[in-house]
């Protein structure tokens, strides 16, 4: 075990914590470091200054607080061989990815400063003026899941601190190393006590979403949990938004260029392991190419290295945590039960650490397990399908409503298929762009609210009108 000995930052300082949680390398399925468990006594300590920050914060003009974000941004890429090798360490990415997801993050907090707060003159007539402006809403809880841990929580600072709201950040209680160790480089770039990080075991999500002193609960993770916050969050009435799981269909038209596409669709599957919320996770091919689409999606897969994230050469990593790795061996069993026809992969390599094979299942029911559910790993199975309307009422079978994706020479008849989608985004010819200039938000059960673009600083602000009667000229 690694002395380490990461902190967390409460009012700007040190706080070690009188409790401590293991931290696994995926890829050894060994501890490698703990994390600070933050008590009752901590999290209040983290509310309270996080409080006390806010009207300072909330009155600093936006000009510095786009300049507070700037400098966020400068030390994180300042410590980006540091942060991302963190990363691979505790989360299994192959290292160029960890430095996509710390250099994102980084990316991310510089293009949110970009944004604007609204002001709507709605009335200026003679008798009266009306404005619409937008504050911050207060103290806002921003919890994170572990496949993503530094993009998916700079989509929340980035809006929240611009908007004047103070933070107390969560990371995954597998992942919290890297964000800790961006909270202690900030220390001193803000005010103290405007951005606080804390990292716990189960117990802490709860508390925060349940603490009178938070406002606002910006969630990133699973549906499931995602209906537990806003349970949570409903007895003081927080504010929340909720970026919960997905289920992406991709739809593959029959006038695609087979090799050409092979790639670009393996990778909307695979990459990060799978684990992405806006990974294909369901890939519909019509049948006049379904033959010779499959074998290019196999050949190509067949070169994919899968690995140790810190090894050179790495595409894939492993699972990132022991539940998720039993859960997607859990689907890959009951395909197996099911004598579900498996292209490539299928049985977990026996060697130490999560390592899922990338599978491939050729045409399974629709009502499979594998196609029905969220895998959230590198798992896949290829549909046929025999024409549109049938493939559009497949895709939208769903409860989830995240992403969907079209491919197609066809961009007129993609633009006109992407309506009929439910889904937040719709991607064509390509999967899993997302832009801070652009809505990102789920459908049914995917979520409510969004990230990104001006709708998403709007999510972290409170609308006040105040309607102005204009002196009356006597009559
Ligand atoms: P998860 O729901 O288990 O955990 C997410 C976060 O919530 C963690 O920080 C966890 O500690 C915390 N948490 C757990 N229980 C809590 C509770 N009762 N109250 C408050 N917080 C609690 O999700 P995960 O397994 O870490 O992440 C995978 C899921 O996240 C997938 O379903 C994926 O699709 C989804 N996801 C969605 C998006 C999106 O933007 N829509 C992005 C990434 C991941």
């Amino acid at each position: 075990m690694s002395n380490l000995n990461i902190t967390m930052t409460i009012n700007g300082q040190a706080v070690s914590g009188s409790e401590a949680f293991d931290v696994e390398n995926p890829a050894t399925g060994k501890a490698f470091a703990k994390a600070p468990d933050c008590t009752k006594v901590d999290l209040d300590a983290a509310v309270a200054a996080a409080r006390a920050a806010l009207p300072a914060w909330k009155a600093t003009p936006i000009a510095k607080r786009r300049e507070a974000l700037h400098a966020m941004a400068g030390v994180i890429m300042q410590n980006l061989p540091e942060l991302s090798r963190l990363l691979t360490r505790e989360q299994g990415k192959p290292h160029p990815d960890a430095e996509g997801d710390v250099g994102g993050g980084a990316f991310w907090l510089m293009e949110s400063s970009k944004h604007d707060i609204p002001e709507h003159v709605s009335e200026d007539s003679a008798e009266r003026h009306a404005v619409t402006r937008y504050g911050p809403i207060g103290v806002v809880a921003a919890i994170v899941p572990w496949n993503f841990p530094i993009i998916l929580a700079a989509f929340k600072l980035g809006p929240a601190l611009l908007a004047g709201n103070t933070v107390i950040l969560k990371p995954a209680p597998t992942t919290p190393l890297t964000t800790l160790r961006i909270g202690e480089l900030l220390r001193g770039v803000l005010p103290d006590g405007v951005l606080n990080v804390i990292s716990g075991s189960d117990r802490l999500g709860p508390w925060l979403t349940a603490h009178p002193g938070v406002d606002k609960v910006s969630f990133t993770g699973s549906t499931q949990t995602g209906k537990k916050v806003m349970e949570s969050a409903a007895h003081s009435l927080k504010r929340v938004t909720l970026e919960l799981g997905g289920n992406d269909p991709a739809i593959v038209m029959p006038d695609v260029d087979v090799e050409k596409v092979a790639e670009d669709l393996f990778w909307a599957a695979f990459r990060n392991a799978g684990q992405i919320c806006i990974a294909t996770k369901r890939m519909y091919i019509h049948k006049d190419i379904y033959e010779p689409l499959k074998a290019a999606i196999v050949a190509y897969a067949k070169t994919v290295k899968v690995g140790d994230g810190a090894e050179q050469g790495t595409q894939i990593g492993p699972i990132q945590n022991s539940a998720q790795y039993k859960r997607v061996l859990e689907l890959i069993q009951d395909a197996k039960d099911n004598d579900y026809k498996f292209l490539i992969g299928g049985d977990a390599a026996d060697v130490p650490g999560y390592f899922v094979p990338i599978t491939i299942l050729d045409n399974p029911p629709e009502n499979a397990r594998i196609v029905q559910e969220e895998q959230f790993g590198p798992v896949l199975p290829l549909l046929k399908f025999d024409n549109l309307d049938e493939v559009v009422g497949r895709a939208n079978d769903s409860e989830y409503g995240l992403g969907a994706s079209i491919w197609s020479s066809d961009i007129a008849r993609a633009q006109e298929i992407a309506t009929s989608l439910q889904a937040g985004t719709v991607w064509i010819n390509e999967s899993q762009h997302l832009s801070p200039h652009a809505a990102f938000g789920g459908f049914k059960q995917s979520g409510i609210g969004v990230e990104g673009g001006q709708e998403g600083v709007l999510e972290f602000c409170q609308a006040q009108t105040v309607f102005t009667r204009k002196p009356q000229p006597a009559a």
